[in-house]
């Protein structure tokens, strides 16, 4: 990487070390230019995407939020909040794994409305009503005719 003090590219690791319980790396480096020395931190980066709404306003993914949609699915459906946590866990993970920074929103709905589909298909049918706003009735016909293959 470049020294930030004189922006050369040949910096030299000069020690390396694993900390934090090994979750990530420490290293000492020195500018082969100036001389300076600096330090890095090298972690696996799994913080979650920032959302990006449709109307193109940023906001923090916020579990609490994706965990309250998922209830209201599920109201009163016979599905243990053991598998809800598991959902929340099964969507974030997707989300940490397309390794972008931002994500649009209605990905994410897409994501719920796919594990919904797994999970309960009311649940489903009740998130995909109010999260796409069927256009029309026959639409939703068609989604309730491709639940019953
Ligand atoms: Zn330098």
């Amino acid at each position: 990487m470049h020294c930030p003090f004189c922006n050369m590219q040949d910096t030299k690791v000069i020690d390396s070390r694993l900390v934090t319980d090994g979750m990530s790396v420490r290293r000492r480096r020195e500018c082969l230019a100036c001389k300076e020395r600096f330090t890095t931190f090298e972690t696996a980066e799994l913080v979650m995407p920032r959302i990006v709404k449709t109307n193109g306003a940023r906001e923090p993914f916020n579990e609490d939020k994706l965990r309250a949609g998922l209830l209201r699915a599920l109201e009163k459906r016979p599905v243990s909040m053991e598998k809800i946590e598991q959902t929340v866990n099964a969507i974030k993970s997707s989300l940490r794994s397309i390794g972008e920074r931002e994500v649009s929103s209605k990905h994410v709905g897409n994501l719920v409305m796919e594990a919904l589909k797994q999970v309960d298909k009311v649940a489903y049918i009740r998130f995909a009503s109010v999260y796409r706003s069927f256009e029309n009735l026959g639409e939703f016909g068609e989604e309730i005719a491709r639940l019953d293959d």
